[in-house]
């Protein structure tokens, strides 16, 4: 195999240089900082279609999409025109749009796990407030979570697992008070016994039990249909409500994301990501009788100066407009299918310990095992040493993976078959780079788990 000459990083090199006298890590956001990666970060200046330039006019392949939102690939004509056209005619109101109405009428007519929508403007504040309304709504005060999920960085969520099978949570950043971590309870992934525990621990004082229903921010940790619908079946009985926290798998794997895909209907799903189309949007959506409980219906209060902002109202309704056209996501996920099991082929020829996890058009590489992973624990943190090799091979050959082994590569619809195929070739070789019998093994320092440096 040829040598792979090395991308030039001069203007990325001297914009971090300058961010890190603005920012703290020079990023605004943590994973951004290719902390768990070689190199630093690239600067990107433009996005088209499947493809991103950085400050130094190098072109990638991209499988990051913005983590998630670009599930049409960067810089979509439809959306891009339909946000010009509406910001002509000014940015925001703080007022009531059409707009509004339009995107939940697209949204809830075409959803039949939710019969009220509120707009906000991220992940993280659709699964706060969800979180707040379950809390309302239940009059409890504790929270179940997995181990393994990610919710954004709500104070009550930045916790992790102790040592036992039901746990309290731990904080995992600082500034969360210890008494936050202790509304929160934390246990693993696809574990039966442990949520029974957990439920008898705790009788009547659960709210909400929040799940990734694709657990998709620590490697892909595809979980058993059963086990959520064993999971449906516990809130009923408890009286807790099920959240589905669908950031990413929400409009990912299907219109109606994982509800729909696994026939399950959770109480409250948020969204965010794809619903805004690139710009900053979130949600969260329940039935009329528990969405009556927010304000100014009902006494959980939750608002917002740019919620459901005309702008990225728009982006959100040409997104999902296409969306809805027949096929697209049967193209979408056959062609993420091929492209996995092309790789998957090659690999298991050579012998090589890789496993691709894959649902729709989500994909994660786990290296040194040939296993479904369904639990964060499961994961060999000695592992991400093949995936930073993988990394700084890839981006010296054109393709572009999110700087962290823990983090999954999304498939958009403007990866053609000829842009997959270039990118599978260049994934072989980083492949057979990886596992040459050169490169040091897995072994060796442990990478920062996800936990530190997440986006
Ligand atoms: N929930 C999930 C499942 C996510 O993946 C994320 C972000 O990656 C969030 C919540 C937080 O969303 P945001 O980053 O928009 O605040």
């Amino acid at each position: 195999m040829s040598e792979i000459k090395e991308i030039s990083r001069e203007n990325s090199s001297e914009l971090y240089a300058k961010a890190k006298t603005y920012f703290p890590g020079g990023v605004n956001s943590p994973v951004r900082a290719f902390k768990s990666v070689y190199g630093t970060p690239l600067f990107i200046k433009k996005g088209d279609g499947a493809y991103l330039w950085d400050a130094d006019d190098n072109q990638f392949i991209d499988f990051c999409g913005s983590w998630g939102p670009l599930i049409l690939g960067h810089n979509h004509p439809a959306i891009r025109e339909k946000v010009i056209e509406v910001m002509q005619n000014g940015m925001s109101f703080g007022a009531p749009t059409a707009l509004e109405n339009e995107l939940a009428e697209l949204i809830l007519s075409n959803n039949r796990f939710i019969e009220k929508i509120r707009f906000v403007s991220s992940g993280t504040e659709a699964v706060m407030s969800a979180i707040r309304l379950a809390r309302g709504y239940t009059k409890r005060d504790k929270i179940l979570k997995f181990e393994g999920c990610y919710h954004g960085h709500v104070d009550a969520l930045l916790v992790k697992a102790g040592s036992g099978l039901v746990t309290f949570g731990e904080t995992s950043s600082a500034g969360v008070p210890k008494a936050f971590a202790d509304e929160t309870i934390v246990i693993a992934l696809n574990d039966k016994e442990a949520l029974t525990k957990a439920f008898g621990d705790f009788k009547d004082q659960i709210a909400a039990v929040i799940i990734e229903p694709i657990p998709a921010n620590n490697g892909l940790l595809l979980q058993h249909q059963e086990f959520l619908q064993y999971l449906r079946e516990v809130c009923t009985t408890n009286g807790t409500l099920l959240i589905f926290d669908e950031v990413i798998s929400g409009f990912r794997v299907s219109f109606t994301g994982a509800a729909g895909l696994y026939n399950i209907n959770p109480d409250i799903i948020t969204y965010g990501k794809i619903i805004g189309g690139g710009l900053p949007v979130g949600a969260y959506g329940a039935s009329a009788q528990i969405m009556s409980n927010v304000s100014p219906e009902g006494p959980v209060y939750q608002a917002g100066t740019l919620s459901g902002n005309p702008v990225a109202m728009a982006a959100g309704i040409a997104q999902l407009t296409e969306l809805l056209k027949p096929g697209f996501y049967e193209d979408l996920n056959n062609k993420t299918k091929s492209f996995v099991n092309d790789i998957l082929t090659f690999a298991n020829q050579r012998n090589y310990p890789v496993n691709i996890s894959h649902i729709g058009s989500i994909f994660w590489f786990a290296f040194d095992t040939t296993d479904t992973i369904r639990k964060a624990e499961d994961i060999d943190p000695h592992s991400m040493n093949r995936f930073k090799t993988m990394h700084q091979h890839l981006l010296n050959s054109g393709v572009y993976f999110g700087p962290s082994g823990y983090e999954v590569g999304f498939i958009s619809a403007a990866h053609t078959m000829a842009i997959l195929d270039t990118a599978k070739q260049a994934i072989f070789d980083s492949l057979n780079v990886v596992f040459a019998p050169s490169q040091p093994s897995s072994e060796g320092t442990a990478l920062a788990s996800k936990d530190d440096f997440r986006e």
